[in-house]
């Protein structure tokens, strides 16, 4: 049986532009107009994830995103890795999206798509990193969805046994399909691009769909489906005091103490003070 698989990618900020990423005072709402964008990381984690199972199994891989028009870069991008048909939601009413709007808008362009056997989500995006949208969006879908998943071994086309990083351990699930997985950044490595990919890419499908082309709800789309409201942003005021140690290091390292001590920190007196110095050195 040949899997139909989807990718949820985020387009996110380039980090070599993070201090260009600015907030409207009045709207709250990022503004990121004219910064580049790449593929939120973990997202390539999915990405690799859907192109092992296509392997195993057949199939397709779809990717798709909520995202401005210049989002197309990053879809071709994915595209030129090895996913088959991308799918670009891109319209001023989904403008403002919260992470309900986000994933609900996600579900419609998926339902739009028809049949699927496993979605793919990151675990969380680099920038909003709530690590929400997996999760909601499995529940628009209703479809068992599972988070943080760091490991996936094929049953067969019908069952996937996946493990999911918890706090101090590790679960393992059997989980029929179809399903949502949110991947961890530790599932792969993410292949790299090669010049045939990025030639390919260029004739595979490339659908942008608007507001009038999904079946959805106008109220639960953008701003007006957003339920969460920003009450106030502002940038904290750190203030730091900064001072440069000169000379040999077990004297800086002597000066260290002093100055942490004189702060309040209880630093025992050691006899053998060789092993502060010697950690110092
Ligand atoms: C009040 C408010 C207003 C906002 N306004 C804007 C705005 O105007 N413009 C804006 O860009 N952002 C806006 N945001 C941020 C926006 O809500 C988040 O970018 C979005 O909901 C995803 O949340 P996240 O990054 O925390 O996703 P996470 O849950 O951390 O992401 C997990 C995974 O979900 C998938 N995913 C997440 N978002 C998308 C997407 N768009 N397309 C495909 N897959 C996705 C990816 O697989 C990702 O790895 C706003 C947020 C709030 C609270």
């Amino acid at each position: 049986m040949a899997l139909e698989i989807i990718v949820c990618i985020k387009p996110v900020p380039d980090p070599q532009y993070y201090d260009k990423v600015s907030i409207d005072p009045v709207t709250k709402i990022i503004t990121r107009a004219g910064i580049p964008t790449i593929i939120n990381p973990v997202d390539k984690n999915s990405i690799e994830a859907a192109l092992r199972l296509k392997k195993l199994y057949g199939g397709n891989i779809t990717v798709i995103t909520m995202a401005p028009p210049n989002a197309v870069e990053n879809l071709r991008e994915a595209l030129a890795m090895g996913a088959d048909k991308a799918v670009l939601l891109s319209d001023r009413a989904f403008g403002g999206a919260d992470t309900l709007a986000t994933s609900y808008t996600l579900s419609k362009g998926i339902e739009k798509l028809g049949h699927f056997d496993v979605i793919f989500c990151g675990a969380e995006s680099a920038d909003g990193a709530t690590a929400q949208v997996a999760s909601q969006l499995g529940e628009w879908l209703n479809v068992p969805h599972l988070w943080n998943v760091f490991n996936i071994e094929n049953q067969d086309e019908k069952t996937l046994r996946v493990k999911t990083k918890i706090e101090n351990g590790s679960m393992e699930w059997k989980v029929k399909l179809p399903c949502l997985l949110g991947t961890s950044r530790d599932l792969n490595k993410p292949r790299f691009i090669s010049a045939m990919g990025i030639i390919k890419a260029k004739n595979k499908p490339l659908q942008v769909w608007e507001r009038k082309d999904l079946d959805a709800e106008d109220e639960r789309l953008g701003l007006a489906g957003s339920p969460t409201k920003a009450g106030a942003v502002f940038t904290p005021d750190i203030k730091r005091k900064s001072e440069v140690l000169s000379g040999p290091a077990d004297e800086i390292a002597d000066k260290i103490i002093e100055k942490l001590r004189a702060a309040g920190v209880n630093i025992p007196v050691v006899d053998n003070a060789c092993a502060i110095k010697g950690v110092s050195q």
